[in-house]
């Protein structure tokens, strides 16, 4: 038996159950893993409050990071006793204990501590195929990355330092602002005061900038195609503040011959090798100290919900963690 969150219906935080569920043994392609340090991401969010479906009753969470205790017939890249971490579905991070595929496993070096490693692999995971796949930045480039505070965005403001990118970053306030500029954002818009447009265009002079990473959705979606110069791409990875509405293919071609693309993690990382490639990658700028992963709100399992609270209430900056009792 094991203490797990689980949801039977979608609604606010209130719907998060803290319950006892029973463990069994893993079967062809499975591991059982002990989580040490759960990771809390905003795609919990959306799976909780229904605007991804689910079948339920059903787990919460995606990424960890703890101990294989057992795996089941065939598994051979893991064993029981490795430190692994994982970031990935199905549904069911938030569990002590949990019985898993083991393809999604990935061992966690000796030097990165389980609250790091369950902190780091979803969120840097994404900023890896960001930056390096989605559209392959390089020295000298600027951007617009919005929610620079955020979990995703303070790992984002890093990298892009590391790489010599200008990265331009928005939060919703001046505290967030100053944080976002410690971690290397080369400029920071306030963009519940300041209008986004027009600040991309000051800093650019004119030029506007090649790429936009928008997981704010809904509230920035159109303005983001605004700040584009021409064949410039929108990269919408995210709807914090709610779905994008549909748009007319029109809105692309006003703003000069515009490319957009919706991409998600689980499709970058799909196969073993690339997830492989990309975890070697992320560990590398987390271990060289170009990266450091920022857990700023710690919580306890059992108040799974009032994480999720302070996460949809903008409440939080950097990386937020659950601690099951080990
Ligand atoms: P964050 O820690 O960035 O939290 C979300 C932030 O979004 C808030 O702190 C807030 O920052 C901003 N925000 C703007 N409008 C709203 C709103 N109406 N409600 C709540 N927050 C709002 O979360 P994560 O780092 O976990 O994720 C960031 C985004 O990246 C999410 O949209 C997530 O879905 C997406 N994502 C996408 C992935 C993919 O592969 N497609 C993978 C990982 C994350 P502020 O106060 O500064 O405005």
């Amino acid at each position: 038996m094991a203490k797990a969150i689980r949801y039977a219906r979608t609604g606010g935080p209130e719907v998060l159950e803290y319950v006892e569920v029973e463990v069994g043994e893993p079967g062809p392609g499975e591991a059982r893993v002990r989580n040490h340090a759960i990771g809390l991401n905003f795609i919990d969010v959306y799976f909780r409050n229904g605007l991804y479906p689910a079948p339920l009753p059903g787990g919460l969470g995606h990424e960890a990071a703890g101990v294989v205790e057992a795996v089941g017939e065939g598994v051979l890249h893991v064993k029981p006793g490795d430190r692994v971490a994982y970031a990935a579905r199905p549904n069911g991070a938030y569990s002590e204990l949990r019985v898993m595929p083991a393809d999604i496993l990935v061992k966690l070096p000796d030097t990165i501590d389980f609250e790091t490693g369950a902190a780091m692999m979803l969120q840097g995971l994404t900023v890896q195929y960001l930056f390096r796949q989605t559209y392959p930045l390089k020295a000298g480039d600027t951007i617009l990355f919005h929610a620079a505070a955020g979990g995703v965005g303070l790992i984002a403001c890093q990298w892009a330092r590391a790489m010599g990118v200008n990265l331009i970053g928005t939060v919703g306030s001046n505290e967030k602002a100053a944080l976002a500029k410690r971690h290397g954002a080369a400029h920071v818009i306030n963009y519940n005061t300041e209008d986004v447009v027009q600040r991309v265009l000051e800093i650019t002079h004119g030029a506007k900038v090649p790429v936009v990473y928008d997981s704010v959705g809904k509230d920035t979606f159109i303005r983001s195609l605004d700040c584009l110069a021409p064949r410039g791409l929108m990269v919408s990875f995210g709807n914090s503040s709610g779905a994008v509405p549909p748009f007319a293919l029109s809105e692309l071609v006003s703003r000069g011959s515009l490319y957009i693309t919706r991409p998600t993690l689980a499709t970058y990382a799909a196969k073993r090798e690339d997830l492989e490639a990309m975890a070697a990658d992320l560990f590398q700028m987390v271990s060289s100290g170009q990266v450091k992963i920022e857990i700023h709100q710690r919580f306890p399992l059992a108040d799974a919900a009032q994480a999720h609270s302070a996460l949809e209430s903008r409440r939080t900056t950097g990386k937020t963690i659950l601690l099951p009792c080990v």
